[in-house]
This record gives structure tokens, sequence and C-alpha cells, in this order.
């Protein structure tokens, strides 16, 4: 079988998170080694993630605590994202936030005033996750969205995963939002969304990326609608059924195992479909 793509080929490699390189507040085993040894070789790697709740420096320091070198300007988030659709409708002003730290300081960083409720000042609304978010903040961006301000979510996840089990999580939020204002978003900064990963693109200068996640639907299908090569790893959500019943966007480029297959630099396992159960073998 001919490799001929190297993760080395690859001057950026965009990574997921979340059973990717961590689960929960732990490592996925090797995600570490492999990261460390592709940083070493002079890739850059980049750290994008749907979840909005934390800023990138949180994020950061939690890659850190792992053991993986990263600083803020190597994580973007579905808040970061946001926020620059935010400033594609407004020029400036007070932005009604929904969500967590992540969205009040991605706004900020855009230069826009966050603010908790919406008055005649508002000119736009930003919806993403926080552990806060109450129905008052629901109301209040009603309010603004009923009143006709573009209206921006971070991201669309239904669930995710927490130790007691899957919790609602931003896109079940918007839905609540959606069926009281009559309408949806404007538009979607998160995987599958292409918005995330250009704003990850922009700021590293990517000219060959590599999109690497553990998510068909999300991951896999925001690479492949931007014609970026993608990188399965099957340390996360996806099994192999459900990579065998992957159609158009959401089948990946490469599958593998897990991330020992960057660590080398060397070729990447192609993915060639109905052959993952007798390919799998060292991968
Ligand atoms: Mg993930």
């Amino acid at each position: 079988m001919s490799n001929a793509i190297a993760s080395v080929d690859h001057d950026v490699l965009l990574f997921d998170l979340d059973g990717v390189v961590y689960v929960g507040p732990n490592a996925v085993p090797g995600a570490v080694e492999a990261i460390s040894a592709a940083v070493l070789r002079g890739v850059r790697c980049c750290f994008v993630t749907n979840n909005a709740s934390r800023t990138a420096e949180e994020v950061a320091l939690h890659l850190r605590e792992l053991g993986i070198p990263a600083t803020a300007e190597d994580v973007v988030t579905s808040s970061q994202a946001g926020a620059g659709l935010v400033a594609e409708r407004v020029d400036a002003g007070d932005v009604l936030a929904v969500g967590g730290r992540g969205v009040w300081e991605a706004l900020r960083e855009r230069g826009f005033r966050p603010v908790p409720a919406f008055d005649d000042s508002t000119v736009a609304v930003m919806q993403g996750y926080g552990p806060d978010v109450g129905w008052r903040d629901l109301a209040e961006a009603t309010f603004a969205i009923r009143a006709g301000l573009p209206w921006i979510a971070t991201n669309l996840d239904m669930t995710f995963p927490t130790p007691r089990g899957m919790a609602p999580g931003n896109g079940a939020l918007v839905g609540a939002v959606a069926a009281a204002a009559g309408r949806s978003p404007d538009a979607v900064a998160g995987k599958p969304e292409p918005a995330l990963l250009l704003e990850a693109i922009r700021r590293t200068g990517a000219v060959r990326p590599l999109m690497i996640g553990d998510r068909l639907d999300t991951d896999i299908a925001a690479g492949g609608r931007l014609g970026i090569p993608t990188l399965l790893v099957m340390t996360g959500v996806c099994d192999e059924a459900g990579l065998a019943s992957a159609e158009g966007h959401e089948v990946p480029t490469f599958v593998a195992n897990h991330l020992g297959c960057i660590e080398s630099g060397g070729p990447l396992p192609l993915h060639e479909p109905g052959r993952w159960q007798t390919t799998k073998e060292g991968r």
C-alpha cells in the first residue's frame, strides 16, 4: 500500500481536543509524546475546540499541565471564531454575551464590549456554553433577537460528556432560544461549520493543514467541507461501525488507532473504506 503523504508534509496540524488529546482531565495515552515530537520537528500544532466556555489561555494551561508545549496563540476556540463572525456583521459596540468566560474574553479580544443584558446600545448577540447560563440570559437573548439583532452561536453541539453522563450542550440552549425567537442563529462558528478551522488557518498562516479529530460529523466533516485532508483517530467517540457507514465529507483521508502515527513524521495510514478491520494492526 502506498502512503505517499506524511504528517511532516503538513505545515500545520489542527487538533481537536476532547477524545484526541485528552478525555476529561487526562491525556489520551501517547498523545503528549506524539504532539511533542511534532513540535520538536518544527511542525506547528494548533488546537481547535468547539468548547466555548474556556479562554484560549485556560485551554493552553490545561495542555501545558499535561506536558504539551502550548501557548494561548496555539489555541483557537469557537468563541474566538464566533467573535470573528460578529465582526463580519457589526463594526463595534455592545454585544450581548451569553456564555462563560471564553465568550466574554473572545468578544473583548475583537474590540467589542460584552454586556449581560439587551438595551438600545446592543448591536449583536453571541451565544456559547457556560455552566452558569440561566433563564435570564436566554430571555435577554430572545428579546435582542426578536428586536432584529444578528445572532451568532459558537457551536451547536447538543450534548457534551460529564462525569455523571451526557449534559445539555450549547446546541440545546440555542434550541431553546430559537423556539422562543422563532428563528435560527444567523451563523455558527464551531465544527462542522467552517469558521473555526478558517480562523485557525488564518491565525497560523497554514498552507497545507491536516485536520485531526475523533468525530466524523464535526471534525472530519469540517475538514472535508473545506477540502482539507483529515486524520481520524479512534481514541474518542467513533467506532468501527460508525467509520464503515461514513459518507461524503465525513469520510476521512487517513485513519489511525491513535496519534502515534504522527510521532515519527512518516507516512500516514490512508483510509481504505471497508478495510479498516483487516488493516488496522500496527496503526
Ligand atoms: Mg473530539
